[in-house]
């Protein structure tokens, strides 16, 4: 055996990270976790972290237009995300963290750089203990993992992800489809890494895709 060959077979398995951004309900976890599955690495949807937040916040009675005291609250609050499991100091936030109260509140909680301070950090954390991944938010790729080895930007018409969402959780598309825009208003408007493309993101527009057709399109991009 060679020098050469001997380092080769020491040297570390390469840390892939694909990040994936888009607005509400493009499909990014569908996505995300299919991916996640094919290539076998583990998955990390940020956007749990911020609801956990939101929810740590209204439990906490932490008056949400007070961006001092919810920067402060923001490094005390303990998140478990163990899969789809979500525990917040100490009690299970999985159902609660996707309901009304909390998707109403969630925009401004991540709006506060306090708040995404102590989340990137934690982001990070998780994909160096995990050895990489597939971690779905809003700015993976242009502000935590600007490195990613893929970027996606997936979306769709706020039409589609509101019909879609309903036919997930329920409830009436237009009502749905109006608290989306209003979301992604709210999320790209911001000014601590608001909601954005990346320059080197692949744009996916999954209006009028099957899932299976998505996942197809974005293998044949892996590097
Ligand atoms: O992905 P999901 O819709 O669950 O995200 C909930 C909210 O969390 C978003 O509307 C956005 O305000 C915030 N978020 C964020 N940055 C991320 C992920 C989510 O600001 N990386």
């Amino acid at each position: 055996m060679t020098v050469e060959q001997s380092d080769d077979t020491l040297r570390a398995p390469e840390t892939i990270v694909i990040a994936i951004d888009g607005p509400a309900g493009a499909g990014k976890s569908t996505v995300g976790r299919a991916l996640a599955a094919r290539l076998e690495l583990e998955y990390l949807d940020t956007g749990a972290m911020y609801r956990a937040m939101t929810f740590a916040a209204l439990r906490r009675g932490v008056v949400e237009g007070d961006f001092d005291e919810v920067a402060a609250m923001a490094p005390t609050v303990d998140i478990d995300i163990d899969h789809d499991r979500v525990v917040v100091d100490g009690v299970d936030a999985t159902v609660d963290i996707r309901g009304r109260e909390v998707t109403e509140a969630v925009s401004q909680i991540a709006a506060n750089p306090g708040v995404r301070a102590v989340l990137v950090e934690r982001q990070r954390e998780w994909v160096g203990r995990h050895g990489g991944g597939v971690v779905e938010g809003r700015d993976i790729g242009s502000v935590v993992f600007p490195d990613a080895n893929l970027k996606l930007y997936i979306t769709a018409s706020p039409r589609v992800r509101a019909e879609r969402r309903v036919r997930e959780i329920g409830g009436n598309v237009d009502e749905v489809e109006a608290s989306i825009i209003e979301r992604d208003r709210r999320d790209s408007s911001r000014d601590h890494s608001p909601l954005t493309e990346a320059d080197d993101a692949v744009v996916v527009d999954t209006t009028g895709l099957s899932i299976d057709g998505v996942i197809e399109h974005i293998l044949r991009l892996l590097p």
